[in-house]
């Protein structure tokens, strides 16, 4: 099971890997967008590590909830508030308890899920983190099913993600600004969808 110093420590994973992969990002929406969603998530998770330096609040569920108040003002575009509700959501998800073990990562991805898809009322096939998002939280929930391993669960969720993510390729985009190119827009894979797949990714990594 995972405790607050843990989440601590994924969201600087996060951070890290958002930190490599930020021109990939800025160039992905810089070809079916405005280019700033590398920016924008490399400002929001530099703040999150900021945040994390002054002091790690005592849950998980705290841990994440600070995450989220941190992406919503300083992330901004779509991404900020769609994220930001993720982290609250997940939050919300964990309340007060004092470790998060697989069956609680199943529970708290599915319920950031759920609020992204209340948010931005995109569904599975309209090319955005939804893509990446649902397929995870779907995997996360089979594999905490099986075993109760942080680790393996966030794996599992990872690789559902980056396959999720690549199908976005092949998608006309139904929301966001990728969605103003219609069928000029098919060929490319989603920013949100790839950063989203990025995080799943390096939480897993962090909970090896
Ligand atoms: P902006 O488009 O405002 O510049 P970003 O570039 O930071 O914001 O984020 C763009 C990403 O946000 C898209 O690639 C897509 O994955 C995601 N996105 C946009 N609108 C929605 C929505 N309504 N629902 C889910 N995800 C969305
Ligand atoms: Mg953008
Ligand atoms: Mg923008």
């Amino acid at each position: 099971a995972c405790t607050a110093k843990d989440v601590a420590a994924a969201l600087r994973t996060a951070a890290e890997k958002v930190a490599e992969h930020r021109v990939e990002l800025v160039e992905l929406d810089r070809a079916i967008g405005d280019g700033d969603h590398g920016e924008n998530l490399h400002r929001g998770f530099t703040a999150v590590v900021s945040t994390l330096d002054q002091a790690v609040p005592e849950t998980p569920g705290a841990v994440l909830k600070l995450a989220a108040t941190t992406l919503i003002s300083k992330v901004g575009g779509a991404a900020g508030p769609l994220y930001g509700t993720a982290f609250l959501r997940a939050a919300t998800a964990l309340g007060d308890r004092a470790t998060m073990d697989g069956a609680g990562v199943a529970e708290a991805l599915r319920a950031a899920v759920d609020g992204v898809r209340a948010r931005g009322k995109a569904e599975v096939g309209d090319a955005t983190m939804i893509d990446a998002l649902e397929p995870a939280a779907k995997a996360a929930a089979d594999s905490a099913r099986d075993g109760d391993d942080v680790a393996v669960v966030l794996t599992s969720a990872a690789a559902a993600a980056d396959g999720g993510a690549q199908s976005t390729v092949d998608m006309v985009a139904r929301k966001g600004r990728a969605s103003y190119l219609g069928e000029r827009g098919v060929g490319h894979l989603d920013p949100g969808a790839r950063s989203s797949a990025l995080l799943l990714r390096a939480f897993a990594e962090a909970a090896r």
